[in-house]
């Protein structure tokens, strides 16, 4: 359930195993989405050997790492992995045909409504009033949609005082660098991806916006404050006719089996964007997902019980303890002090900052 990367490598990797797999999207593809499109080099070599890294759409290779308080003081680090940029847009669309390529029956502007699990089958009730029947179901419908009120998840019932904002542009920035640039309540993150395009991609407290009314007035009023994003967002071409907009995201911990179905990307948790980790690891779950299942149907796993427990197991392996220092780590964001602090401890103790940055992400795989 959905098709984004946790969805559309999931899929793609239990069809190449021979496993009749249907994937269900609830928009059309190509769309933009609220996303810094930086992904970690940790999940390069495994998209490589599955013929999945898109090559032939010019990914930017990003290597440094910026980091400026509110007020426009720098540091930099070197990123121990590095990364690649590429739009979402691109990316989802290219992991799509190549989908329909490995046989999955993907079944786009469909929306699933319920799941309900009786007899050791699931049954899938889709918007349209259609049902299906299916052995597994591994959910990655992102990190907040109607499924999750109608699967009673706790995440859900709070509150979250974050909104995320996304643009293209063109702008006379570094092709290898990474920036992050805080400001009152938030932060944006400035990189390339593919074709001269950059990605300007924030996460502010929702206050910000009640208190200055819409988005325009927002920025000038509290991202200008930072005189490198001011030089930045006045001096940018923006590509989008309006930017991408998405509210209420939460990093609330979430379960990743939720009755009898494997919970991947996140949908199982979503890691705060300034470690620049979630998309690896939405690929890295769906991969663990698929894995899970595949072992049932070569034998290796005997039971629904052992599929579960082994996904569980490796999700936490893999998982758990990046989302968490992510969360510690968000708290230093967003605030004079503690950013103005955070950025004199990346120029002080620069061998130290590269391993917080390395505790936010995974192993090569
Ligand atoms: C502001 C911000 C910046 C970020 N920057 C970065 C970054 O630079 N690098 C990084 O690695 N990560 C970043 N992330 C995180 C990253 O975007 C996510 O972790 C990643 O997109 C997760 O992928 P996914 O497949 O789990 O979910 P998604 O990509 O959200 O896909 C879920 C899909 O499910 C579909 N869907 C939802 N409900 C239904 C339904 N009922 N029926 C059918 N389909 C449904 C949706 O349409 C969607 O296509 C950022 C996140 C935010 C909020």
């Amino acid at each position: 359930m959905g098709g984004g990367l946790a969805g559309l490598i999931s899929s793609i990797c239990l069809q190449n195993e021979g496993i009749k797999t249907l994937l269900i999207e609830k928009k059309e593809y190509p769309f933009h989405r609220v996303c810094g499109e930086y992904i970690s080099n940790e999940v390069k070599p495994f998209l490589q050997r599955m013929k999945l890294y898109p090559d032939h759409l010019n990914p930017s290779a990003l290597t440094r790492f910026n980091l400026s308080d509110i007020k426009g003081d720098i540091s930099e680090v070197g990123l121990p992995l590095g990364g690649f940029g590429i739009s979402r847009y691109q990316f989802d669309n290219f992991l799509h045909q190549k989908a329909l390529n490995a046989g999955v029956n993907v079944k786009t502007k469909t929306e699933v409504n319920d799941i309900s699990f009786h007899d050791n089958l699931f049954r899938v009730s889709l918007k349209s009033g259609e049902d299906i029947t299916s052995e597994f179901v591994i959910n990655a419908y992102g990190k907040r949609s109607k499924l999750d009120r109608t699967f009673d998840r706790n995440f859900i019932k709070k509150k979250s005082p974050f909104l995320g904002v996304k643009y293209h542009a063109k702008i006379d920035f570094p092709k290898d660098l990474i920036g992050l640039y805080n400001f009152k309540g938030g932060y944006c993150g400035i990189s390339h991806v593919e074709d001269e395009k950059v990605n300007i991609c924030y996460l502010s407290r929702k206050e910000n916006l009640k208190k200055y009314g819409d988005i325009v007035k927002m920025e000038k009023a509290v991202l200008h404050e930072n005189p490198i994003l001011k030089d930045l967002l006045t001096n940018a071409e923006m590509l989008l006719e309006k930017p991408e907009v998405i509210n209420e995201i939460s990093f609330e911990q979430k379960a990743s089996i939720e009755n009898h179905m494997l919970m991947a990307g996140d949908t199982a948790g979503l890691i705060t964007p300034l470690c620049g980790n979630g998309m690896a690891m939405a690929i890295h779950s769906g991969y663990l997902a698929s894995v899970a299942i595949s072992d049932f149907y070569k034998g290796k796993i005997v039971d629904r019980e052992g599929v579960e427990l082994q996904y569980a197991k490796e999700w936490k392996e893999n998982f758990s303890t990046r989302l968490w220092v992510g969360r510690k780590t968000q708290n230093l964001f967003g605030n004079q002090m503690r950013a103005g602090l955070s950025v004199g401890f990346v120029k002080n103790f620069p061998s130290l900052a590269k391993k917080l940055i390395q505790q936010t992400h995974g192993e090569v795989f």
